[in-house]
């Protein structure tokens, strides 16, 4: 029972420059959030020693009285959420979540249409060296040159291809999907509906954003980005599919559940059915307001930076660098440099190769997460502006980024 500092101190020493990291620098990483402390004390509890193969009440395993408990409370407070009939709180991952609904609906070599990688799409929803590129056939949608999902493309591929699955989600695009015209499309060429709403389900959840669940056949999420909940998937569907959905999560895919995570993802579901996490959603959706205003001022304009739709009616902004001298990879380095953290992102009709591209994808759940006002953003957005400028002053900006860093202490009592 020796701590993790005196037994592994290489480990915990790097632990605690990564506490060190997240308190002192931006977490802008669109996908990324910081998980309130009781969900990491759930998370980093005995239930880590747990064998639970099955589901409440049916397991393969003894001494499973507690952790039936704790995984029924997250079924039932995730289907209060989100107003599902069915949930499958067991996959460990957001790809673990899409590949049992997939496993779930579709037979190898069936037809799938999903957005495409560089447009927005996530790796899971077929691109060609993953799970889902390998297995089904995919017929890739696109967005236009509005930046937005094409739906007569949709429509047409649908019709052509008549897929069995139709996926409707992303891991890059700033503006909301039409799920009812999803829906008609699916049922007039006889498709399952699959909304993979990993990034916005906290938006869901506070009632900024369309939910999904009344539209689909099934709703995959993360319950880690916008959520803020611990790193984990969740499967939402109707009654008719919850046999299937859950058979093909257990045994199909995966084999006993991961119980400190269903036990982090119980309690973060509590975190989002509060006011405080509304009104933090809130926030979240200013800021990227603020961001996008930001930079399509003319000031960057002139430097080739402009924002991809125009816009966000979202949680994050994707930068266009087509015209500027700097490419996603020395913008991302640049903002790093300052002390702001941002991932580099492909964009639709891209002229850089994938490990450079011309985007900046900018997300701001975990600034909001941090207390971030209108003010804050204001600021951030505008330090972001002036590094993407020719003429950025480092320290400047890195003392401005301390300062926004310093005014909302992370963890505090982490150390
Ligand atoms: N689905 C979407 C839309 C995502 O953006 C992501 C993660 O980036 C995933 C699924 C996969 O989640 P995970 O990284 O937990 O496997």
């Amino acid at each position: 029972n020796t701590s993790l500092h005196e037994f592994d101190p290489a480990v915990a020493a790097a632990v605690d420059a990564e506490l060190h990291r997240q308190q002192s620098t931006l977490e802008m990483i669109a996908s990324e959030n910081f998980a309130p402390v009781a969900v990491m004390e759930a998370q980093g509890s005995v239930l880590t020693n747990k064998y639970a193969e099955g589901y409440p009440g049916r397991r393969y395993y003894g001494g499973c009285e507690h952790v039936d408990v704790i995984e029924q409370i997250a079924i039932d407070r995730v289907k209060e959420l989100f107003g599902a009939e069915h949930a499958n709180v067991q996959p460990h991952s957001g790809a673990q979540a899409n590949a049992a609904a997939m496993f779930a609906l579709l037979k190898p070599g069936d037809t799938i249409m999903g957005l495409n990688l560089a447009h927005g799409g996530h790796l899971t929803h077929g691109m060609k060296i993953n799970f889902s590129g390998k297995l089904y056939n995919v017929v890739a949608y696109h967005v236009g040159d509005d930046g937005q999902v094409d739906m007569a493309e949709v429509e047409r591929l649908a019709k052509e291809n008549k897929p069995k699955l139709i996926v409707a989600g992303w891991s890059a695009y700033p503006r909301q999907l039409d799920f009812a015209a999803f829906r008609r499309i699916a049922d007039e060429v006889g498709a399952y509906l699959m909304v993979d709403m990993a990034h916005f389900a906290g938006l869901v959840a506070a009632g900024l954003h369309p939910n999904p669940v009344p539209h689909a056949h099934v709703v995959t999420t993360t319950t880690h980005k916008t959520l803020g909940g611990p790193r984990g998937g969740v499967i939402l569907s109707t009654a008719e599919l919850a046999k299937k959905i859950n058979s093909a999560v257990f045994p199909g895919q995966q084999g006993g559940p991961l119980e400190h995570v269903v036990a982090a993802k119980a309690v973060a579901f509590k975190v989002c059915a509060t006011e405080e996490f509304k009104e933090r959603q809130r926030r979240t959706l200013e800021g990227a307001r603020i961001l996008a205003e930001r930079l399509v001022k003319d000031d960057v304009r002139a430097v080739g930076v402009d924002v991809l739709s125009g816009g966000t009616d979202v949680h994050l902004v994707l930068v266009d660098l087509r015209n500027s001298e700097l490419d996603g990879q020395q913008a991302e380095d640049r903002l790093h440099e300052v002390g702001i953290t941002v991932n580099r992102n492909a964009i639709p009709n891209d002229p850089r190769p994938p490990m450079v591209t011309s985007g900046l994808r900018i997300g701001t759940p975990a600034l909001a997460t941090r207390g971030f006002t209108t003010e804050d953003f204001t600021e951030v957005a505008d330090v972001i502006a002036e590094t993407l400028k020719p003429s950025y002053d480092v320290d400047a900006l890195r003392a401005r980024v301390t300062a926004l860093a310093e005014k909302h202490p992370l963890y505090a009592g982490l150390k």
